[in-house]
């Protein structure tokens, strides 16, 4: 007997090998370790055959992983059709959906969360409007996609879990996906709390083996609802009813590593394929997903609208503070009056605060005060960060980490000054103006060195923490109703990235984060710090009017015909030599052009650029957008890509279909 086994890598066909014979099952779907190219190599095995088509030297197998297969037919075809839509391998695309994890006797057994089990909340009219509507299509077993629309508060998980014990009381499965930053104790919590027992929730603290054994037990059936972050998406269900996606517009959904899925766009395709209900959810729709439920006849993506919070009287009030004229604090600078006013009357109701600013670390940049020159990553082309409590600097990018000097290093004579702003220094300030507040900050950082995150959010929910400062990671999904003010120190970090996203970036951040403030009974209201007051992401955010933001963004996407009027691809070049990085993009460039002035300008080509991030990694990276309408010269220059084209040594081609991050 012989096997066909596929490998994480980009080499587009199967293997064949020798099927030891002790083995007498079958080992499709099981992982092997196999010899290729004189290593020794993870694969998994995708058929089995008796004979040989030719006669050529087959190797045996060296080790089989698995007692029992941890996929089949099911997810390799996901995989083909990942491989062809993404254009990476089959293996890639493969090993990607699978769990990283092994069978292991010494992994103690999942215990089941012992929470008690909280009654449903009745829900109001406008969630029983849309639950009935969800609930309708599950039970006649309609095809249907759903965006809820509501905004931040506006009970959308409750309408979820409503929806989710329908399906499951049917005797089917249900998969949520959440961003990573989301599956905060709390919302575990409140899984836990309604479904206990029959639920799996995937969070970044299971070890891969526990992974591993929910993976298995969902194969099995044994579990009923999968909630996790994005690769939660390829859970191998059974009998699936049901799939969720909240936060829709999350840029974490897409992969950042080959292949660079998009959760979302693995959710359709399952739900088409597994006839299942669909629901996206979300207050800041992404552009292209709103105007998908806007051409409804077309897309089969059915809008449904939560207007209304559910708990509190009213949506928070929003202060713009201009920063260009505003009077700001002498001790501080970073902070106006206004807020500080604010945050005191405030701390006297004896409510608390969360601040955001979307910068770790002290100072982010470093320069001489005699040469002024900025000290930059020697691996990447950024600047590096001043981390005080270590007194180091480092880059964000790739980990680089030094002590500063005492005399620069270049000029040898001036010292180095810390420019700008992060949320380390952001706390030591607040703890001189407000010296009898318990102030605490939540990055990576201080996640790693001090306590956990599921201490900070004990502490904070329990009010031992006023003032909760911090990046991202406090941006979204909280939900804690003592908090009645919610503070953005510089909104603007974010506006003025060169990529056509950075203004739905910045509404929707804004949105997000305003929607922490007013949770409860309590009345909420944020303050923005800003140098662009009048920017329409700001005012629009200001309103809490998601319509309007979207109005104006799908003209400018239409006048420049960005997604959802066309498809872009980027392809990114990068090697360790700029020249031949340069020479290699120039002949793929050559190459699109050609196909561009074949088809009379269906198909548009942006650069052939550096990166934003030029060098990355020891990486020097150029890149090229492509832009079309037609998935027929996609494929034709891929076709022609994967024939005609071979990099020179050294060098890399990152293929990114719809890609989202533009640095
Ligand atoms: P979203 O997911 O839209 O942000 P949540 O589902 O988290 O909103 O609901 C926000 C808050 O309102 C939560 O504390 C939730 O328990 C509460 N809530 C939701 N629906 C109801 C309801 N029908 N009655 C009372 N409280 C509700
Ligand atoms: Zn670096």
């Amino acid at each position: 007997m012989y096997v066909e086994v596929v490998f994480n890598i980009p080499l587009n066909r199967t293997l064949t090998y020798k099927k030891p014979k002790e083995i007498t099952d079958s080992l499709i779907g099981v992982r092997v370790m196999a010899p290729i190219r004189g290593r020794s190599l993870k694969g998994i095995v995708i058929a089995e055959k008796e004979h040989l088509d030719a006669t050529y030297k087959v190797l045996p197998l060296q080790k089989r992983i698995d007692l029992e297969p941890i996929c089949g037919e099911a997810e390799f075809e996901l995989a083909k059709w990942i491989s062809r839509y993404y254009h990476t391998s089959f293996g890639e695309a493969l090993f990607a959906s699978l769990p990283a994890g092994t069978p292991s006797k010494t992994d103690k057994k999942i215990k089941p969360i012992n929470i008690k089990q909280k009654p449903y909340l009745e829900l109001n009219d406008e969630q029983a409007d849309i639950l009935s509507k969800i609930i309708k299509t599950i039970d006649n077993n309609e095809k249907s996609r759903f965006l809820i629309h509501g905004v931040t508060g506006s009970g959308k998980t409750e309408v979820y879990m409503r929806a989710i014990k329908h399906v499951v009381d049917l005797g089917k499965q249900a998969i949520v996906i959440l961003p990573e930053i989301s599956l905060t104790p709390q919302t575990i919590k409140r899984f836990a709390e309604r479904f206990e027992g029959r639920i799996a929730i995937l969070h970044s603290k299971l070890s891969p083996n526990q992974k591993y054994r929910y993976w298995q037990m969902i194969r099995k059936g044994d579990i009923q609802i999968v909630v996790g972050a994005r690769s939660a998406i390829f859970s191998p269900t059974k009998n699936l009813g049901i799939i969720i996606v909240d936060e829709e517009h999350e840029t974490s959904y897409k992969s950042s590593e080959t292949p660079r899925y998009h959760a979302r766009q693995i959710a359709f395709y399952r739900a088409e394929k597994e006839h299942v209900t669909l629901i996206l959810g979300s207050a800041t729709p992404s552009v292209e997903t709103f105007y998908h439920a806007q051409n409804s006849e077309n897309t089969h993506l059915e809008l449904l609208s939560l207007n209304k919070r559910a708990t509190s009287i009213n949506m928070p009030d929003v202060n713009i503070i201009d920063m260009k004229h505003a009077k700001r604090s002498d001790i501080f600078p970073m902070m106006s009056e206004a807020l500080i006013e604010a945050m005191h009357n405030c701390l006297d109701k004896k409510e608390q605060i969360i601040l955001f600013l979307n910068r770790k670390g002290y100072a982010n940049t470093v320069t001489c005060s005699h040469c002024h020159i900025v000290k930059a990553c020697p691996n990447c082309s950024v600047s590096l960060t001043f981390h005080k409590s270590r007194n180091i600097i480092m880059c964000h990018y790739c980990g680089y980490t030094q002590f500063i000097e005492e005399n620069c290093s270049e000029c040898n004579i001036g010292h180095f000054q810390r420019l700008g702003t992060g949320t380390e220094k952001v706390e030591e300030q607040l703890r001189v103006i407000f010296p009898n507040a318990n102030i605490s900050r939540v990055d990576q950082e201080s996640v790693k060195t001090n306590k956990s995150y599921e201490a900070f959010f004990n502490d904070f929910s329990d009010h031992k923490i006023d003032i909760l400062i911090g990046t991202q990671m406090i941006a979204k999904g909280l939900d804690f109703p003592n908090v009645t003010l919610v503070g953005v120190l510089l909104a603007d970090t974010s506006l003025h990235i060169p990529d056509f996203r950075s203004e739905e970036r910045t509404f929707s951040l804004l949105t997000q984060v305003a929607g922490r403030s007013g949770r409860g009974d309590k009345k909420g209201s944020v303050y923005i710090q800003t140098y662009s007051p009048n920017h329409y992401a700001i005012e629009y955010a200001k309103n809490h009017d998601y319509i309007s933001f979207y109005n104006r963004e799908i003209e400018k996407r239409k006048e420049l015909s960005y997604p959802p009027f066309s498809r872009l691809v980027r392809l990114v070049i990068r090697g360790e030599d700029e020249a031949k990085v340069e020479s290699d993009t120039n002949l793929i460039f050559d190459l699109l052009t050609m196909i561009t002035y074949k088809s009379r300008n269906d198909l548009s080509i942006l650069g052939p650029a550096p990166c934003m991030i030029s060098k990355l990694k020891k990486y020097y990276r150029w890149n090229i957008i492509v832009k079309t309408k037609s998935h027929k010269l996609l494929n034709e220059f891929f076709e022609e890509l994967s024939t005609k084209f071979s990099t020179q040594k050294g060098n890399y081609i990152e293929i990114d279909i719809d890609p989202i991050s533009m640095i």
